[in-house]
Order: structure tokens, then C-alpha cells, then sequence
């Protein structure tokens, strides 16, 4: 592996930060082919939780090489998984991991990886959402992105969980898996959480 710019044997984290819909995703993707482009060995995980793009996730370059994503629900089956010839590894959606994620991503930077992580930042309530504060910590590069605000236009940082149209109450679990809960893209001053036992609508 050529040299990085941060350390003499090239390896370093990344992290793209931010609210759904900020374009997470894509900016990880626009990474991917430009790596594949660059000829790197590429490999991309992303967590079972995300089934946005129908189970198969895959990063096409301009040269016709594609990437598929593994799907991985832990960070140990990172580690199990991992190509032994890869040069870039980008993991999608790791705010669903566990906090090992941390140490498998420092292990891999520190063995030359260029490590690309990309999740969100922030659960419906505004907090830090599972590993990803730890993750920005441990990073050399840091990105956080914006979508708009569904309301006012501004920028958003905050996701919206609606249960029924109205706002979530702040004691609802952080991943409901299956639920029929949506979310929006808020700013700061559009996002409102309902206190716990107080009904909903009020606070719409
Ligand atoms: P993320 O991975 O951060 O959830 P994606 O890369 O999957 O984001 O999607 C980003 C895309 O979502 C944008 O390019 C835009 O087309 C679309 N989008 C939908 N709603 C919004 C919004 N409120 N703000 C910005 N982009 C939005
Ligand atoms: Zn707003």
C-alpha cells in the first residue's frame, strides 16, 4: 500500500456523520469508486438493520469493477469476514453496531487500512447514537452532513421519528425494529420529542 497522508504506513479512519438523508450513503459511495477507480482493493459492510436498498447493496465504478456489501450485524463478524488483500474497507449504517466497532476499525488503521465509516451521529432524540461518537473521536477525518429540514428549509441535524404522524415520546426505544415509526429530517428548532406519558400531540 502506498503511503497516507497521516501516518508512514497509510492507514486512517474517516467518518461521515450526520442525520438520515444528509447523503451519508452517497458520499460513502462517491469514496468507494473513487478508491476502485484508483485500483484499490475495496471491501464495504454495512449493517443487516439497514434494508433500504432491498438486502443488496452495490457499488458500481465507471470501469465496470462492482462492490457488493456484506451484511454484517456485528463487529466481531467484521473482523471474521474481513479480505485479507483489502486496502479500503467502508462500513455503512455503524451507528447499528456494537461498541467493538471502535477497536476493529483502530486495528485496521493501524495495519494500513484506510478506513471509511459512515452512520448516524444522533438517534431520534438528538443523543449520541451507539459508537458513532467514539468512532468521530478516533477518526483523522471528520465530515458531518446536513439534509433539509422538512418543515422550514434550513439545515437539518436532527431526526424526526414520527409514530402515527405525531412525535415520538422521548422513553420509545431507540431501534424499533419492524415498528411503524417514519422520520424526517429536522433542524434544531423543528424537532420536538413528546415527554414520556404526555400525549403526543400536544407538542406537534
Ligand atoms: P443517508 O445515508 O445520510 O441517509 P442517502 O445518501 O441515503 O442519505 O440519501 C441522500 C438523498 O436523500 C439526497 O440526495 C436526496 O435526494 C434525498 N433526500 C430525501 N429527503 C431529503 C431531505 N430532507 N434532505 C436532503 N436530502 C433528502
Ligand atoms: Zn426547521
Amino acid at each position: 500500500m502506498t503511503a497516507g497522508i497521516f501516518q508512514p504506513n497509510g492507514g486512517w479512519i474517516e467518518v461521515i456523520a450526520g442525520v438520515m438523508f444528509s447523503g451519508k450513503s452517497e458520499e460513502l459511495i462517491r469514496r468507494v469508486r473513487r478508491a476502485l477507480i484508483g485500483r484499490k482493493t475495496v471491501q464495504v459492510f454495512k449493517s443487516h438493520l439497514d434494508d433500504r436498498y432491498g438486502g443488496v447493496y452495490t457499488v458500481g465504478s465507471h470501469d465496470g469493477r462492482a462492490i457488493e456489501a456484506t451484511p454484517v450485524d456485528s463487529s466481531e463478524q467484521i473482523t471474521r469476514r474481513l479480505d485479507p488483500l483489502a486496502q479500503v474497507i467502508a462500513i455503512d449504517e455503524a451507528q447499528f453496531l456494537d461498541n467493538g466497532i471502535v477497536a476493529v476499525v483502530n486495528e485496521l488503521a493501524a495495519h494500513g487500512r484506510r478506513v471509511i465509516v459512515a452512520g448516524t451521529d444522533t438517534d431520534f432524540r438528538g443523543e449520541p447514537f451507539g459508537a458513532m461518537p467514539f468512532l468521530m473521536c478516533a477518526a483523522e477525518l471528520v465530515d458531518k452532513l446536513h439534509a433539509i429540514c422538512v418543515l422550514c428549509g434550513a439545515p437539518a441535524t436532527r431526526n424526526q421519528r414520527l409514530i402515527d404522524g405525531k412525535p415520538a415520546t422521548y422513553d420509545s426505544p431507540v431501534v424499533m425494529v419492524g415498528a411503524a415509526d417514519s422520520y424526517e429530517a429536522r433542524c434544531r428548532s423543528c424537532h420536538k420529542i413528546a415527554p414520556p406519558n404526555e400525549a403526543q400531540g400536544k407538542l406537534l
